[in-house]
């Protein structure tokens, strides 16, 4: 646990009381507050008084009657739109502070004493609409490999006042989310990471331009010493600009799978499965990603650029990084290969509930009998259409199957209900050279409390069919 700093003898509110919550309020009494803390579930108030939290309605003006110092809020509660929670909205209202862990985080980490490192710690912090998991446990995983103390964190895992305070020379790696940059009152990393941009939880911004103005505070608030930016949307070769002083400037490190990028400062791009590293228009390294497992697909090698890119802004050398690369198992979930059975792959993306996420994992390979269906969205499938031809087969599953089917046309496939005939009959079906895909283009909530159990749901049957040979 890293104690809070600065809070002695202060009263800090704490709403939202799920996980990252609790964890806060724990690194807030260490560091010597008094907690006041509220959340609008009565389960989980009562789950939080049983762990000895005093509690008030914090949304009512009665609790506002003694000095609260802080309010700490939860990322999952809206600040500002579509309306600002209750509670939040007391505080603007008399001028209390608000911040969460990320801000207590940077503030406590900062005041450690800095004499006692031979080598200060750094933080390196991720955001981005798509990958910041992928990229921030591929960076986690290329320091580890590398033998640096490093420790992981922020929206994946562990909340980062649960993380242990930092070693010397430890690399602490933290994926952000928009949430929480947005309203995080200290943001200081010394490398700060933006993958891409696509439109997301635009309700909870204001629209587009809040939600980057939420991503790029990482970059304007914070200063950081390495800025790497995935420059293939308009917003990160916005941002890029801002960051730089020249085009020379090797503060900035660009990101791309689309373009090659070889006159600037600093520059990593991945074309045809190959990554490049540019500095000061000469080639630094090559990387071969073809056949590396764990990072399938161009959005993978997207990521790897920006993992490679982070690495490099700390001292790793490119054969380190490679190496890395190699041993990397990807995320489970995200175009994970669980097995591989007589030549047929079994691939797991049940993390791609949207059609933007399938999108990516079907450009990963090539002929695949792909297992889609669940809780569709608005539009279904048909915006796949362009990818059809990947596929082989499409065994439908979910409340969705029939929606879906009839957006395949030509395409062969089969309504199967359930992910165990699915599994079944894909066995039976497919041949040496083939991918099943699990990258249901829909959320599982109709079948499976959760992403993460459909896909374990899948791992557990294909695990089944290779032990049956
Ligand atoms: P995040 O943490 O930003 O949600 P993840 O790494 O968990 O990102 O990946 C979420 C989904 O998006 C997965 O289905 C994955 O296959 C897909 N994905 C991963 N990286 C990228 C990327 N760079 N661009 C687009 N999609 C991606």
């Amino acid at each position: 646990m890293i104690p809070v700093q600065g809070v002695q003898n202060q009263t800090i509110a704490v709403l939202g009381l799920g996980r990252s919550g609790r964890a806060t309020a724990a690194a807030l009494r260490e560091g010597g507050a008094r907690i006041i803390a509220w959340d609008d579930s009565a389960e989980t108030r009562a789950a939080a008084e049983t762990e000895g939290l005093q509690l008030a309605d914090l949304t009512h003006d009665k609790a506002w009657e003694e000095r609260i110092d802080a309010l700490i809020t939860s990322p999952g509660i809206p600040h500002l739109y579509p309306q600002p929670h209750a509670a939040i909205a007391q505080a603007y209202a008399r001028g209390v502070p608000v911040d969460n862990d990320i801000g207590l985080f940077f503030r406590s980490f900062a005041t450690q004493a800095w004499e006692a490192f031979d080598t200060a710690p750094r933080v390196i912090c991720v955001t981005g609409s798509n990958g910041k998991s992928t990229t921030t446990a591929l960076i986690h995983h290329i320091l580890s490999e590398a033998g640096r103390p490093t420790q992981m964190g922020g929206n994946i895992g562990t909340g980062v006042l649960s993380l242990d305070p930092p070693m010397d020379g430890e690399v602490v790696v933290l994926e952000l989310s928009s949430y929480q940059t947005d309203l995080a009152r200290a943001l200081t990393p010394d490398v700060a990471v933006f993958t891409n941009l696509s439109p997301d939880h635009l309700d909870r911004h204001g629209g587009m331009g809040g939600y980057f103005a939420a991503k790029r505070r990482l970059f304007s608030e914070g200063g950081p010493d390495r800025c790497v930016i995935g420059v293939d949307e308009a917003e990160g070769r916005y941002l890029a600009g801002q960051m730089g002083q020249t085009p020379q400037d090797d503060r900035v490190i660009r990101i791309s799978v689309e373009e090659k990028l070889e006159g600037l400062g600093w520059s990593v791009f991945a074309r045809k499965g190959f990554l490049s590293e540019y500095r000061k228009g000469r080639q630094v390294a090559s990387i071969d990603l073809r056949g590396i497992t764990g990072l399938p697909g161009t959005h993978n090698h997207q990521n790897a650029c920006a993992a490679y890119a982070a690495c490099r802004a700390v001292g790793l050398a490119p054969r380190e990084i490679e190496a890395a690369f190699h041993s990397f198992g990807g995320l489970p979930h995200r175009s994970q290969t669980v097995a591989e059975i007589g030549g047929v792959a079994w691939v797991n993306d049940s993390k791609a509930t949207n059609v933007d996420a399938a999108e990516k994992a079907l450009l990963a390979f090539d002929r695949i009998r792909w297992i889609a269906g669940g809780l569709g969205k608005d539009g279904g499938i048909a915006a796949l259409a362009p990818h059809l031809s990947r596929v082989v087969k499409a065994y439908l599953i979910g409340h969705s199957a029939r929606d879906f089917a009839l957006q395949l046309g030509e395409t062969p496939h089969e309504v199967v209900e359930t992910l165990d005939q699915a599994v079944a009959l894909a066995s039976a079906e497919a041949q040496p050279g083939e991918t099943v895909l699990l990258a249901p283009a829909a959320a599982s909530f109709d079948q499976y409390p959760n992403f993460e159990k459909r896909g374990e749901h899948f791992t557990a049957l294909v695990e089944a069919l290779r032990a049956d040979g």
